[in-house]
């Protein structure tokens, strides 16, 4: 037995009707422990969410293994041949064998922009010991990148697996016992339960092979979560260290234009009210050094528009989220300020009791019936609703990268430059009687 230290990566082997590639890299590593090898480590990593190609979650995977590379290879290879869903159009396996890791810099890129496969097999070249591409092979991003990942910071998942015989029958998890757990170890576990919208979060609603996954802040918490868990017995079962929750995607933005696919923290000052559209997505505008961001809080964010609705023209926020079809879609929220909102409107008619109306630029307000005139507007104080902190989208709809305010809200960093108060944008609503 050859007693080397290597890393596997394995991704993109599922499509939206079949597979989860953590299904496989679980199956992988049972199997290779079950030969004699050492799993030392299983990371479910996940990539750039805005990426196009991906069928759920970008997620990809890497086992760090003490054993036989050569067997190990062989093994994956018969895996991805057996069980991926190879036939599917947009499914390219990677698999990537390596003794040396790759420069973490490749794991950063993938994470948060876009790489090419070339680059891949470029870096793969100079370190692999095997590498295989099915297909497209764009699976070998992913799975390069799992290899070279880097966590600064990390959380843990346990996946629990569904026998595959019962993948066509409805899961069976009992709800009340997934409320109980995370009652029982909040705020070491989250996203297990949704108060907005009571119910589980934990739970795929697609025909994978995951029966649920409990996230926490260490693998002893998530194991003590499940432990109260009732549900239809689990196949297989794995605790992955993960890039979850971190907030690895995002990028600061503190100059110039801001690109498609990218995820940032955006600081600047809010431009106007927030308007509710079509569909309920709440909309407004955010200026800085400049520019002026079109930010978007979608309907399925829930309570988290009442937030977003709340803030007030001058209000000074980070926004956090993905810039796609030149908007920034928010996943949370710092404010650092919401003072006293004052809006003006046309002053009251003392004789008719109705609004009057400018009277022109510099002219002062005029009633429409009896003529009178008014130089100053009625000041209206509104009462703030919102102060000071985080904010964030309900556990439904959080993306898997970001950071849940579970794990303590960490106050900005200091170095994200403030905004010039100059920039502060005036306001006017003309609200009718
Ligand atoms: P699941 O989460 O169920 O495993 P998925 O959502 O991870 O599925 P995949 O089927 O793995 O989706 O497809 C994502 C594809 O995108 C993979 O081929 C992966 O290599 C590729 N990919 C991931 N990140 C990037 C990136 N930053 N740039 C280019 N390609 C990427």
């Amino acid at each position: 037995m050859i007693n080397t230290r290597f890393f596997v990566g394995l991704d993109d082997t599922d499509a939206p009707d079949m597979m989860c590639t953590t299904w496989l890299g679980t199956l992988l590593a049972d199997l290779l422990e079950k030969s004699g090898m050492k799993v030392l480590s299983a990371r479910l990593v996940r990539l750039n969410p805005t990426i196009p190609y991906k069928t759920r979650g970008n997620a990809a995977i890497s086992l760090c293994i003490i054993g036989d590379p050569d067997h190990a290879f062989r093994l994956t290879c018969d895996l991805v041949e057996r069980f991926s869903a190879l036939s599917c159009d947009n499914t390219n396996p990677g698999i990537v064998v390596s003794i040396k890791k790759p420069p973490s810099a490749f794991y950063w890129k993938a994470v948060r922009s876009l790489c090419h496969i070339d680059e891949a097999k470029s870096l793969l070249a100079g370190c692999a010991i095997h590498f295989r591409g099915y297909k497209l092979g764009r699976g070998l991003i992913g799975a390069t990148a799992a290899v070279s990942s880097d966590f600064p910071d990390h959380t843990w998942e346990y996946l629990a697996y569904r026998q595959i015989n019962r993948l066509h029958v409805p899961r069976e998890v009992d709800a009340e016992s997934l409320r109980c757990s995370e009652e029982l170890t909040w705020p070491h576990t989250w996203d297990t339960w949704d108060y907005d919208l009571d119910g589980p979060v934990c739970i795929p609603h697609t025909p994978d092979p995951v029966l649920f996954g409990i996230r926490g802040d260490s693998p002893f918490m998530v194991a003590r979560a499940v432990s109260v868990i009732r549900s239809e017995q689990a196949d297989m079962a794995r605790i992955w260290m993960t890039n979850q929750g971190t907030d690895a995607h995002l990028v600061f933005c503190d100059h110039g234009m801001m690109q498609e696919g990218i995820s940032y923290l955006v600081r600047g000052i809010v431009k106007e009210i927030p308007v509710t559209g079509k569909g309920g997505h709440v909309l407004f505008h955010l200026t800085r050094a400049g520019l002026i961001i079109p930010c978007m809080a979608f309907e399925p964010t829930k309570k988290f528009r009442d937030i977003v609705r709340a803030l007030r023209p001058g209000d000074e926020i980070l926004a956090a989220g993905s810039y796609l079809k030149n908007t920034l879609n928010l996943e949370k929220i710092f404010v650092f300020s919401a003072e006293p909102f004052v809006s003006i409107r046309a002053p009251l008619c003392q004789t008719c009791q109705k609004r009057m109306t400018s009277a022109g630029s510099g002219k002062g307000y005029k009633c429409r019936r009896c003529s009178a005139r008014a130089t100053d507007p009625e000041e209206i104080k509104e009462a703030r609703t919102i102060s000071p902190g985080w904010y964030e989208v309900p556990s439904g709809a959080r993306r898997h990268l970001s950071r849940p305010c579970a794990r303590g809200y960490v106050n900005p960093d200091p170095s994200y430059l403030p905004v010039s108060r100059e920039r502060r944008s005036g306001h006017f609503t003309e609200k009718k009687n």
